[in-house]
């Protein structure tokens, strides 16, 4: 049985969610196991190889990663790094023949994200997204709701995720930045609301309108520290959102035909509150990323379609980047 055999993993960028979620998240899962990492700090080497028994042959800097082609050890290269290199890394790792899970936000652009998806293609490999709510209980219970229609048809949806980000040294900066090609909370934070936006809608937007503010000027000099933005849906219902490193807040609502699904918080890797029409919800803790790794190793070992494509990452950049036009534009960017 293919579902047997444990698939090998290469983390690449060993920040700070490789280091404190992926890699003990990968002690426990049972469809693959970390075999091996990339990383362009050669003083972080020894600590993971001695802490995970990653054997010499199996460490790679981003000089020499094109050889990892030839390591049968190593079948799903992971890219960890800062948003604008997922699609550097993943092109990368697909030429050499291994599926792939990019982090979220997939990519800068709708652009990039076509060419991680053609490369993946090409070769003949798999793409995934690091959409690890597809496997948290909370979530998963609203989206099957939404599904079925087992409340009723929805009628209007709230989205936040926003927490006061203080810490702006080292390499945090890039969220903040421009140079890695992102625009700050909306991806980071943002791609989770469109993403229970558009799970609770089950379906595409036709418009939105959005806008930007920053109240710390004096950090947020390159990218807005908070968007608000609105979806339009067909029938005219709407779904707002709000991503933003200044204000706070945890939810995604969704006023149905029999009431209100909520759940907040919602979006961290465990603490997840809820309620249906029917009450509240009750699932136990789970470990989300080891979840959603066997979730997508199993995938691959079965030749099924992933529940996190990358043409879901690409369909919620192009959402990303029509609230970042509405705004910049002050009027309904239509997609
Ligand atoms: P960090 O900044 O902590 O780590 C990024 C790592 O990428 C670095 O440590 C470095 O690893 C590598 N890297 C390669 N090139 C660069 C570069 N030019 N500048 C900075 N780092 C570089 O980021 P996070 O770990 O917090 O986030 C990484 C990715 O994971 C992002 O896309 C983020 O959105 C996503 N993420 C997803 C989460 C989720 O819940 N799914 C949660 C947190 C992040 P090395 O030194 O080994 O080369």
């Amino acid at each position: 049985e293919s579902g047997d055999r444990k698939l090998g993993i290469a983390l690449l960028g060993l920040g700070d969610y490789a280091t404190h979620q992926l890699a003990p998240a990968l002690q426990e899962t049972k469809h693959a196991r970390l075999t091996g990492i990339v990383t362009g700090s050669p003083e972080k080497v020894p600590t993971w190889q001695e802490k995970y028994a990653i054997p010499d042959g199996n460490v790679y800097n981003y000089d020499n990663f094109d050889e990892i082609a030839d390591n049968k050890d190593i079948d799903i290269v992971y890219v960890v790094t800062p948003t604008g290199l997922h699609d550097e890394f993943s092109i990368r790792a697909a030429k050499a023949g291994k599926h792939v899970i990019s982090e979220k936000p997939m990519a800068p652009t709708v652009e990039d994200c076509t060419r991680m998806i053609e490369a993946a293609e090409k070769n003949d490999v798999t793409l995934q997204i690091g959409y690890r709510l597809h496997w948290e209980p909370y979530n998963l219970r609203l989206i099957e709701a939404m599904k079925t229609k087992e409340f009723g048809d929805w009628k209007s949806i709230s989205a936040t995720n926003a927490s006061r980000m203080t810490n702006f040294t080292g390499l945090n900066k890039w969220r903040i930045g421009k140079e890695l090609g992102i625009q700050g909370a909306l991806y980071d934070l943002g791609v989770y609301c469109v993403q229970g936006q558009l799970y609770s809608a089950q379906a595409r937007p036709l418009r939105v309108t959005a806008n930007h503010s920053t109240e710390r000027k004096d950090i947020f000099t390159e990218v807005p520290e908070t968007y608000e933005w609105e979806l339009e849906f067909e029938g005219g219902r709407k779904a707002a959102g709000m991503a933003s490193y200044g204000k706070s807040g945890n939810w995604l609502k969704v006023e149905t035909d029999q009431g209100m699904i909520e759940l907040s918080p919602v979006y961290g890797y465990g603490g997840q509150k809820g309620s249906t029409p029917e009450g509240p919800m009750d699932f136990p803790h789970v470990n989300q990323q080891a979840l959603q790794i066997d979730g997508q190793a199993l995938a691959i070992l079965k030749g099924e379609a992933s529940k996190v494509p990358g043409e879901m990452g690409r369909r919620d950049i192009r959402v990303i980047r029509g609230i970042m036009e509405a705004a910049d534009a002050g009027k309904p960017y239509e997609f």
